[in-house]
């Protein structure tokens, strides 16, 4: 099979990248959301305000792909309370909304009423393993399921994660490792369905050490970052920096879906801790890059 169309769920820090990247490979994207609570005109939620936000999302996070013009009408943001019927249409569905079982659960049941038999469907997820994505869902469903775990930015980070599960068709797999490889340009790297595959379950791992660490010894994030960064690969942005690009939000969903598939012995449950510091800078809006900041100010 050849992927020609792809739509992205979730225009959020992922989706909107991964949306933005697909489209600049010359494939027309749609890109829904749900309508933003906080959004609302005088008749109740708008479509162009979400179009609008969407957009603004895409912007912040990946300016370069809209600077290509002929690309840049290739993708369509939506709602996806209006506009789940256009999954009908499109070869490729990457679900990119939030680190939620219960919500990714609901939302499939819903597209996989909408979309064209042998479509590919594949989930962004950091660490949900794939059987419990499927579970409950039909044989076609678990068919034309797999992962595929892009890193933040889309665009620029290489690495792409796939798995597959036991059901997951084979030309499914093939044909998506290809189009990932020729088009999109990634190093795609196959990973057993292990709980946050290869490169979450090493860098919660890291990322969490580093800051029992700091907070242990009293260091500054600056302090932190420059001790850690380099020796971890990372010197640009720092453990700390990173959390940031990532999303304050998403780490205490991660180390949740992490702690409830990991095995009792793994090292990670010895360093784990509750983390109130991030709830306490989530609810006050510091979610990251894309909040009122995070351990660092905006620039
Ligand atoms: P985010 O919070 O920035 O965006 C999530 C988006 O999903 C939001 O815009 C939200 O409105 C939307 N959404 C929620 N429920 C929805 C629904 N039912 N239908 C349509 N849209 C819905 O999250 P993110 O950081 O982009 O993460 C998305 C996924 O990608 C998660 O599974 C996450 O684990 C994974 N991921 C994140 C990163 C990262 O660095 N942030 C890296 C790799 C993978």
């Amino acid at each position: 099979m050849e992927i020609r169309s792809a739509a992205v769920i979730g225009a959020g820090v992922m989706g909107s990248g991964i949306a933005a990247h697909i489209a600049n490979a010359g494939i027309p994207v749609f890109l829904l959301d749900i309508v933003p609570q906080d959004v609302k005109d005088g008749r109740g939620n708008d479509r162009s305000v979400v179009a609008r936000t969407a957009i603004d999302r895409m912007l912040k996070t990946e300016p370069a792909p809209f600077m290509h013009k002929r690309n840049a009408r290739l993708v369509t943001p939506g709602n996806i309370e209006d506009d789940l019927e256009k999954l009908a249409g499109v070869d490729w569905i990457v679900e990119a909304v939030v680190e939620n079982p219960a919500v990714k659960a609901d939302l499939y049941a819903r597209l996989d009423a909408v979309r064209k038999p042998g479509s590919i469907v594949s989930s962004n997820t950091s660490t949900i393993p794939l059987k419990n994505l499927v579970e409950g869902r039909g044989d076609g469903f678990a068919r034309d399921f797999m992962i595929t775990h892009f890193f933040n930015p889309p665009r620029y980070m290489r690495l792409l994660e796939v798995v597959a599960g036991p059901d997951t068709r084979p030309g499914a797999v093939e044909a998506l490792s290809r189009f990932a490889d020729t088009r999109l340009g990634k190093g795609v790297v196959r990973c057993k369905d292990r709980p946050g595959f290869i490169a979450n379950r090493i860098g919660t791992y890291w990322i969490q050490a580093a800051i029992n660490q700091a907070m242990d010894l009293g260091l500054t994030v600056e302090e932190a970052d420059a001790v850690v960064g380099r020796p971890m690969g990372i010197p640009k942005t720092g453990v700390f920096g990173l959390v940031d690009l990532v999303g304050l939000d998403l780490m205490p969903y991660v180390s949740r879906s992490l702690l409830n598939t990991l095995p009792a012995d793994d090292p990670y449950r010895a360093i784990h801790r509750e983390p109130e510091l991030f709830t306490r800078m989530i609810a006050e809006g510091y979610t990251g890059r894309k909040g009122k900041g995070g351990f660092y100010r905006l620039n």
